[in-house]
C-alpha cells in the first residue's frame, strides 16, 4: 500500500465509521491531506464541539485530546497514538498551584491551554497563544500567576506593564532549544527574509522577529504577506505546509533543532490503524475533571477567547 493508497482508505473508512479526524498544525502534511480540521489545540476542540461526528480523533498530543473530551463530552475522543505527550503540560502539579496561591492569595491563575486536564483544574482562566494578551487586559486582578511557560508568560508581560506576574518554571523543550545564535545565523543566510516566531521561544528571540503570534498566525501572516521569504520560528512543519499553500515564497528554519518529537510520534499508519478499529486510545475523564477543567476554558471564552 502507498501513500495515496492508504489515504484513500482512510478516507472511505472515517466516513463508513462516523470520524472526524482532527490534525493539529505540527503534524506532517500527509496527515493533514486527511483531516476534517486542522489548526491550534483549542480551534480544534471548538471544531469537535461542532461537528456532526460522534468519533473523535485526535493527531497531536494528549493534552489536546483531552480538551476535546472536555467540550464534547458525550463524543468518543480517540488519541491516535498514545504515546504523543507534552512533556510542558505536565512540568507543575496542582500541589505546586496550591502552593501559589497560598503565597499570593489576591493573584488570578492563568494557564497555558498546553497543560493537563488535571491542572487545568487548578487555573482560574485558561489562555491560548494567540488570545492570552487580549484576555488579561480584561482581567481585574493586578497580580498573575501565569503557569506553565515561562517564555509565553514574558512576552505576555510585556504587552501588559501594568500587570504584576508571578512565574515558577516551565516552557515548551522544542521552542527553548533556539538560541539567539540561530537568529543570527539564519538572518546573515537570509537577509531577505522576515522573521516569524511563536511566542514559546525566548523573548530575546521574540524581540528580534519581525512577526510573533501563534502558529495559525504565523501561517496567515505568511501567506497574507507581499513579501517572498521567511524564517520560520516554530515547528519545522510549518514550513512544509506553507510550501503548499505558497508555492511561490520560500521559507527557511530558524534551527533545524524545532522539531517536537511527540508530535512527530504520530503517522498516518497510526490514523490508518485507528479508522480500522485497532489503534490509539479512547480517552476517558471523570465528570469531575471535566466540569472543574472545563470553568477556566469557559472563563476564556466569555473574556472573548
Ligand atoms: S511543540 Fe512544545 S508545547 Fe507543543 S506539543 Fe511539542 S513540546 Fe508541547
Amino acid at each position: 500500500m502507498n501513500t495515496r493508497e492508504m489515504q484513500d482508505e482512510i478516507i472511505r473508512l472515517k466516513k463508513e465509521k462516523d470520524i472526524c479526524i482532527l490534525a493539529h498544525a505540527y503534524q506532517s502534511h500527509n496527515i493533514w491531506e486527511v483531516a476534517d480540521f486542522v489548526g491550534d489545540s483549542f480551534a480544534l476542540s471548538k471544531k469537535a464541539a461542532e461537528a456532526k461526528e460522534n468519533n473523535m480523533l485526535m493527531c497531536g498530543v494528549r493534552f489536546m485530546a483531552e480538551t476535546v473530551k472536555t467540550l464534547s463530552p458525550q463524543k468518543n475522543v480517540i488519541l491516535a497514538n498514545p504515546d504523543a505527550d507534552c512533556p510542558m503540560a505536565h512540568q507543575m502539579s496542582r500541589l505546586d498551584v496550591a502552593a501559589l496561591k497560598e503565597k499570593h492569595p489576591d493573584a488570578v491563575v492563568v494557564a497555558y491551554i498546553n497543560t493537563t486536564a488535571e491542572l487545568k483544574c487548578s487555573a482560574d482562566i485558561i489562555v491560548t497563544s494567540s488570545s492570552a494578551v487580549d484576555i488579561l487586559k480584561k482581567v481585574p486582578e493586578k497580580k498573575i500567576i501565569f503557569i506553565p511557560d515561562c517564555n509565553l508568560g514574558a512576552y505576555v508581560a510585556k504587552s501588559l506593564p501594568e500587570k504584576e506576574f508571578i512565574f515558577v518554571k516551565g516552557g515548551c523543550p522544542t521552542h527553548l532549544r533556539v538560541q539567539m545564535a540561530d537568529v543570527e545565523i539564519a538572518k546573515e543566510n537570509h537577509p531577505s527574509a522576515e522573521l516569524l516566531v511563536h511566542p514559546e521561544c525566548r523573548i530575546e528571540i521574540c524581540e528580534s522577529a519581525d512577526y510573533v503570534g501563534s502558529t495559525t498566525g504565523i501561517i496567515s501572516y505568511a501567506e497574507k504577506s507581499d513579501k517572498k521569504e521567511f524564517i520560520i520560528g516554530t515547528e519545522n512543519s510549518i514550513i512544509e505546509h506553507l510550501q503548499f499553500s505558497c508555492p511561490d515564497k520560500k521559507f527557511y528554519a530558524l534551527s533545524r533543532e524545532l522539531v517536537c518529537h511527540n508530535m512527530k510520534l504520530t503517522t498516518l499508519g497510526d490514523i490508518y490503524n485507528c479508522v480500522k478499529g485497532c489503534g490509539g486510545e479512547e480517552i476517558f475523564l471523570s465528570d469531575e475533571i471535566i466540569s472543574s477543567s472545563l470553568k477556566p476554558i469557559e472563563k476564556m471564552i466569555a473574556l472573548g477567547g
